[in-house]
């Protein structure tokens, strides 16, 4: 009997998603590895053995319930459905819209055409049903025709709209975040070891198979995050038992060596669905209710899931396709070599931070923020080959967050998203973590061959882009110190700027990347 078949993205492994069916008689399951998808870039190997391993479980976990899955490798995922339509004769293809938009265009033109050669059902990927809170159509009916959107509007506005930490329509504590607390730096508290996974037969087999793989980045020994639901659980229960509590203390501190610190790390679960956000933001919720965790974790959390994740994928929505050539500061430079080699690294800070990518395929956020997208902002570097780069190499990236993130935060490339540019010199780094102490700059100078580069490069920038920044209330009181040093200062920390920039983007890696492939 001809049924309607369910098309599974590896990023919806779900159940409770309306391309997943809840009962076996309601139709066959799809599930699509894409061939071209996975030669777009040279992803890092954790990535890969993450996406196939939870990919494989989950059809696994769906067989054993009664479902009929066929789990595909195709050149692309409409080539896989289609050659499942024809197999199983479907009588239509249920889908989520996917959440990159390579593959969203044409499965929408596949659904307007009738490519499959029968009809294509797509559901929205978020509200009921789908993976994010809100539905396209309700952030941009939240969006209208602002030409800025701010973040801390938005997120005050998903508070009232959710009733999260809402009291009698006040925010509960009497402010909406709490995030001048969240600035302690680490004076030797301990985080609590990540959970590991190890893996069962199917990881161990996939991780075989991708180590081999050529053309991709990282190693696949000592992978360890979760790949099903249950295990993601876990993963979920074991930050809130151990880790929440002291999230807001130290969102923002970096510790040399410590990867992880007490950060969620659930993004890489959450991400293909084997997590949702409801379930992040009632386990902390309940965690707060019963005590267990202070408002400023909770609301720090909370911030990060209901605010930050929501805006990124409305504002990746409202800016795509443009937002991929968005460069706002002309930046002309290529990515550092360092970023696919991090032995090469001289500066201690960004060394650790791109140890951690290259060993867990994570760094933290403020590591992502302030220490490898700054050091491209101030560099200078092209914002698509940054992007890439966070593409490739995180295993929680897809282009619908990374991108918003690399280009609308982390570099200001596209100017709808921040007030100021997240522009900081080796001082900040400095506060927030230990690195300087073990580096061979010296953070307190600012010119010379041993001077931190992070100094040079921030007034490099600052200078090179002063007629605009000078407009910012908030930024352009910096000028002031500037002009108060002598011409002959100003010209040694230009040209130490110029001596690193050379020293950093020379021989650099030529990457060969198709963004819709897939
Ligand atoms: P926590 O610090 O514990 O935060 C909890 C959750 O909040 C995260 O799991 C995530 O789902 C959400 N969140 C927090 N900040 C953001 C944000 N800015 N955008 C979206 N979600 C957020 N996040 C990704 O999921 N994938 C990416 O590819 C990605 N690339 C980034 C690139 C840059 C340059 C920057 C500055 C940030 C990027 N982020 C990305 C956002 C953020 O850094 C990560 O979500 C976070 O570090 C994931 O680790 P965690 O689960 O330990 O997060």
């Amino acid at each position: 009997m001809s049924r309607p078949a369910f098309f599974v993205g590896p990023w919806d492994l779900d159940r409770r998603l309306a391309c997943v069916p809840d009962h076996p008689d309601q139709g066959t399951v799809v599930l699509v590895e894409s061939i071209s998808k996975s030669k777009a870039l040279p992803f890092h190997r954790k990535k890969l053995v993450l996406i196939r391993s939870a990919l494989s479980h989950f059809a696994a976990e769906l067989e054993a319930d009664g479902f009929t899955v066929e789990q595909v490798r195709a050149r692309s995922f409409l080539d896989g459905i289609q050659a499942h339509v024809k197999r199983y004769g479907s009588t239509k293809v249920v889908a989520l819209r996917p959440r990159e938009w390579g593959l969203d265009s044409a499965l929408s033109e596949a659904a307007s055409t009738g490519a499959l050669g029968v009809p294509l059902e797509l559901h929205d990927d978020g509200g009921p049903g789908g993976h994010f809170l809100l539905t396209r159509d309700e952030f941009s009916d939240w969006a209208g025709d602002k030409a800025q959107l701010r973040m801390d509007v938005f997120y005050r506005w998903m508070r009232r709209r959710s009733g999260i930490l809402m009291e009698s329509n006040k925010p509960v504590g009497g402010k909406w975040s709490f995030d001048k607390a969240n600035r302690k730096s680490v004076k030797g508290e301990q985080p609590p070891p990540l959970p590991h996974f190890d893996p069962d037969a199917i990881t161990q087999r996939i991780m075989a198979e991708v180590a081999v793989w050529d053309g991709y980045w990282g190693s696949v020994e000592g992978f360890g995050w979760p790949v099903t639901r249950a295990q993601a659980v876990e993963a979920l229960q074991g930050f809130i038992e151990e880790r929440l509590c002291r999230f807001g203390d130290f969102q923002d501190a970096m510790v040399e060596g410590q990867s992880f610190l007490w950060h969620a790390c659930l993004s890489p679960a959450l991400n293909i669905g084997l997590l949702s956000p409801q379930d992040l933001l009632h386990a902390v919720i309940e965690a707060h209710e019963s005590g267990r965790a202070p408002l400023n974790a909770v609301e720090g959390f909370v911030r990060q899931v209901l605010g930050w994740r929501e805006f990124m994928r409305g504002m990746y929505w409202r800016r795509m396709p443009e937002l991929r050539a968005a460069n706002a500061w002309q930046a002309d430079q290529p990515l550092p070599p360092m970023f696919w080699q991090p032995d090469q690294a001289q500066e201690a800070c960004v060394r650790d931070a791109l140890s951690s990518v290259r060993d867990h395929g994570y760094a933290h956020h403020i590591q992502r923020l302030m220490v490898l997208g700054n050091l491209g902002l101030l560099l200078g570097v092209r914002p698509i080959e940054l992007s890439h780069w966070f593409w490739a190499a995180f295993v929680d990236a897809y282009e619908w967050v990374e991108l918003p993130n690399v280009h609308g935060m982390a570099l200001a490339a596209d100017t709808t998203f921040t007030t100021k540019p997240y522009a900081a010199s080796g001082a900040y780094i400095n506060r927030m973590s230990n690195h300087c102490r073990g580096c061979r700059f010296s953070v307190r100078k600012r010119a010379g061959a041993d001077a931190c580069p992070f100094n040079a490069l921030f007034w490099d920038f600052m200078v090179r882009h002063r007629e605009r920044i000078s407009k910012n209330p908030r930024m352009g009181v910096l000028y002031r110190s500037w002009d108060r040093w002598s011409e002959a200062e100003q010209a040694d920390i230009r040209a130490t700027a110029s001596a690193h920039r050379a020293r950093l983007t020379a021989h650099a890696i030529a990457v060969e990347v198709h963004d819709d492939d897939g």
